[in-house]
């Protein structure tokens, strides 16, 4: 059986399937492993993934159904860093598949263990307080161990101004890692002052004094999705669609927030856009496979992309994929398991249960 070479590599014949084959056989094979396989599925994914998930959600929602789920395999539709937080939180005995093992968020790949650890070393010698740091869900377990070694916690884009309350209610001061806008926009709107947030480039570490007097040092990551709106998107929205309300996602630089109507996780914008009365028109920052889907949920409403912006990484993992996948479990062979080794995986879950709290 020869197998292709690079990304997302599967066997020859998946590739020359017709997308009607490709559901037909998915649809038996799943139906075939039964509660063996719980199939989730992130909201960024391609919609011919979604169709076969049993669960469907952002980070938070799915970190949680992967603590609880039953089944003895997760096939995890989504990027590594959830993969990883899954097999963190599941049983034990509990595997966790990711179909394509190499969709790795960008982000995520912007703080090591290494660079946060310096941060914090040179952060101590500016600070007398003790340093709470908090990472964002969408980081690789090594950051999440730091943290939670640390007496720190991981947050979502749901729960940040929850988690950034709990960390300064400890009196301390906040190393939050890898996204510099959702930091950035939660401390402000907690009311911080721009002064009091740092930013931490950690390919060009400024001297430690720069940031002596800040109450919360963030770190230079993003994602290249919501990086991408420009002020330009939401002035042509405007123009383009008087009365519309403009939601986006606050992985936004501050800006594009200022000049939305609001900001709000995955699971919020989809609350916003479920709640809005039928007739009304919602422009919608986030990746555009969930903004595509939620105008077909909701076809009384006007749902529309701020502009198009498509997450590589998750666009990677197609239905040959989850095939693939499922019928290796069906054969008793489970391709691409994700494993974390057991003492990151312990400092790991110290900083997620800290969240899940
Ligand atoms: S949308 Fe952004 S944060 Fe989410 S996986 Fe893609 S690059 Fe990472």
């Amino acid at each position: 059986m020869s197998v292709e070479r690079g990304i997302g590599k599967v066997p020859e014949r998946y590739r020359h399937m017709r997308m009607e084959d490709l559901v037909r056989e998915t649809e038996r094979v799943r139906a075939r492993l039964g509660d063996q396989v719980a199939i989730l599925g992130h909201h960024y994914q391609r919609d011919e993934i979604i169709r076969f998930a049993d669960h469907t959600g952002d980070s938070l929602e799915l970190s949680r159904k992967a603590a609880s789920v039953e089944a003895p395999y997760i096939v995890f539709c989504g990027v590594y860093f959830m993969a990883e937080t899954a097999a963190i939180l599941c049983s034990p005995e509990q595997r966790v598949i990711q179909p394509v093992i190499e969709a790795l968020c960008p982000m995520a790949e912007m703080a090591s263990r290494k660079q946060v650890s310096a941060a914090w070393d040179a952060l101590s010698t500016v600070w007398d307080e003790p340093i709470i740091p908090i990472t964002y869900q969408n980081s690789n377990a090594d950051v999440k161990a730091f943290v939670g070694e640390r007496g720190g916690a991981v947050c979502t884009s749901s729960n940040a101004r929850r988690i950034l309350d709990w960390a300064f209610s400890r009196g301390g001061r906040v190393l939050f890692t890898p996204d510099e806008h959702l930091g950035t926009n939660t401390a402000l709107e907690m009311g911080l002052s721009e002064s009091e947030v740092g930013v931490w480039n950690p390919l060009a570490p400024a001297s430690p004094e720069t940031f002596s007097e800040c109450r919360m040092v963030v770190w230079k990551g993003f994602c290249s999705v919501h990086t991408g709106f420009t002020l330009e998107d939401v002035a042509r929205a405007r123009a383009e669609h008087p009365g519309a309300r403009i939601v986006v996602h606050p992985e936004c630089p501050r800006p594009i927030v200022l000049a939305s109507d609001a900001s709000g996780s995955t699971s919020q914008i989809i609350d916003v856009v479920a709640k809005a009365p039928a007739g009304s028109t919602i422009v919608v920052g986030t990746e555009c496979h969930m903004v595509d889907r939620l105008a077909r949920q909701y076809a009384d409403k006007e749902i529309i992309p701020l502009a198009r912006r498509e997450c590589g990484s998750m666009g990677l993992t197609r239905l040959e994929h989850l095939l693939f996948a499922l019928e290796g479990l069906a054969s008793g062979k489970a391709h691409n398991i994700v494993a974390v080794d057991p003492d990151t995986a312990a400092g790991a879950r110290l900083a997620l249960e800290r969240m899940l709290q």
